[in-house]
């Protein structure tokens, strides 16, 4: 047994903990949770847990369904806050593996660690830095009517004594309590709209975090009276909930972003990444805005004071909002970055982070030019402008998106063929479901006009 696992079992003792939950991710990016007893926890660190990998969305076909949880120590964290009688409880992330002890190709942990691993062999550690938008609301309908959001604030607005606010203290203080580093939270622009962002740290632990972060916001919502949802685009007349995300590749101490010689200080390596993301963005856009909801979210949006902010074309720029990719203003050296705008508060974290790496490795590797940067509003632009400038239209929905996907050369190989199948066929049958309902919208346009 190595030092971490005996100091997880060290812990528990000590504190008396009596439940450890050991977590993993599906394809979809939905948490699986299964709990174990302290005492059981020796074996699972030696043999892991078994479990069915036919019941987990993405995993498995039916014949080679046998997999074993195999418990993370170093993620281990103690929740102070939910242990019911005992007073706490703990969790582990897990990898997944086949009974061989190889990696199961479908664990979407692993998708992400065998990128970071290719981004390792060149000598990049790969940093991530998201912010989380998601709304607050009364209630949690699950028949279609629209939820009512807690409140009627808007962008940085400070409610005295509102839902909000108070929820927004908790959840940092319980997210802080549990290791996770909160850099800032306020209100967003919609009713009932928060976003919290999260200190950067590598891409692995950030995924893992943002998996708890989704835990932890939904219990503390849970715990005022209210729901939190991520769902990307609740409201049709607000904006929707995005996950900007800040990317960084470093080489050792030093942030390969950064060139002070250059006139916005970014490196060649940080000019050949972004083109990357820009060469295949309409490729894994179906991964970082895997829902048909996402598309709502995914054009600018005119508001009675504002444009909403969410990319809809293909460009980068400086500072510049209604660009895909932006390059934000930074001071040191090491905070070089560049933050991708097209993330919906709904993806997959480890699957979105592996792609968008690979798709600026592939960028580094076969040296492509970045086009000049967009000083425009993309979105004021005329379509023949906006053709003659190279701007690409994002995916308008999920099918195109899938389409585009499935012609792809680069996403079945950062995904694996396998999760690369299953993930254009679950959405193929998404789209196909989607389709064929006939919405209010409809009604309410045709029944009495034809
Ligand atoms: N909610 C916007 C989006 O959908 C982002 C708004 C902002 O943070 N500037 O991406
Ligand atoms: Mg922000
Ligand atoms: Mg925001
Ligand atoms: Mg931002």
């Amino acid at each position: 047994m190595d030092r971490q696992q005996e100091f997880v079992l060290r812990t528990l003792e000590e504190r008396d903990i009596r439940f450890v939950r050991l977590w993993f991710t599906d394809v979809l990016g939905t948490l699986k949770s299964v709990s174990v007893a302290p005492a059981e926890l020796e074996s699972a660190f030696e043999e892991g847990i078994g479990i069915d990998g036919s019941a987990i969305e993405g995993f498995a076909r039916v014949s080679e369904s046998d997999m074993v949880a195999m418990p993370d120590p170093t993620t281990f964290q103690v929740f102070p806050f939910e242990g019911g009688a005992s007073g706490e409880s703990a969790r582990m992330f897990c990898d997944i593996l086949l009974p061989d002890g190889s990696a199961a190709w479908a664990d979407p942990r692993h998708v992400l660690r065998r990128m970071l691993a290719k981004a390792a062999e060149k000598g990049f550690t790969f940093y991530t830095h998201p912010e989380v938008e998601f709304f607050l609301v009364q209630d949690g309908p699950l028949d279609g009517s629209v939820p009512v959001p807690v409140d009627g604030g808007g962008y940085f607005d400070h409610t005295t004594h509102s839902v909000a606010r108070d929820f927004r203290r908790q959840a940092v203080l319980a997210l802080e309590r549990i290791g996770i580093s909160v850099e800032f939270s306020h209100h967003e622009v919609a009713p009932g709209q928060q976003e919290i962002d999260l200190r950067y740290a590598d891409a692995l632990t950030t995924a893992d975090n943002i998996m708890t972060f989704r835990h932890v916001v939904k219990e503390v919502a849970l715990s005022q009276g209210v729901r939190a949802t991520f769902m990307p685009k609740p409201y049709t007349d607000q904006p929707g909930s995005g996950m900007h995300t800040h990317l960084s590749l470093f080489e050792g101490e030093r942030n390969a972003f950064h060139d002070g010689d250059d006139p916005l200080k970014l490196s060649k390596t940080a000019r050949a990444f972004i083109a990357g993301l820009l060469v295949h963005a309409r490729e894994y856009t179906a991964v970082t805005n895997q829902w048909v909801n996402s598309y709502k979210r995914l054009f600018p949006m005119q508001l009675p004071d504002r444009i909403t902010e969410s990319p809809a074309f293909v460009s980068w720029g400086a500072l510049n909002r209604s660009a895909l990719v932006r390059v934000p203003a930074f001071g040191k050296p090491n905070s070089a970055r560049v933050e991708v705008r097209s993330l919906d508060s709904a993806t997959n974290p480890y699957l979105a982070f592996a792609v968008m790496l690979g798709a600026g490795l592939k960028g580094i590797e076969e040296g492509y030019e970045l086009p000049p940067g967009a000083e425009d509003d993309v979105w004021s632009m005329s379509p023949a402008e906006r053709k003659a400038a190279g701007y690409d239209a994002l995916p308008e929905n999920l099918a195109e998106a899938i389409d585009v996907m499935a012609k792809s050369e680069l996403i079945p190989e950062v995904l694996g063929e396998h999760v690369f199948d299953f993930f254009l066929r679950n959405k193929r049958q998404e789209w196909e479901q989607y389709r064929r309902e006939v919405t209010p919208y409809e009604r309410q346009r045709y029944l009495g006009a034809l």
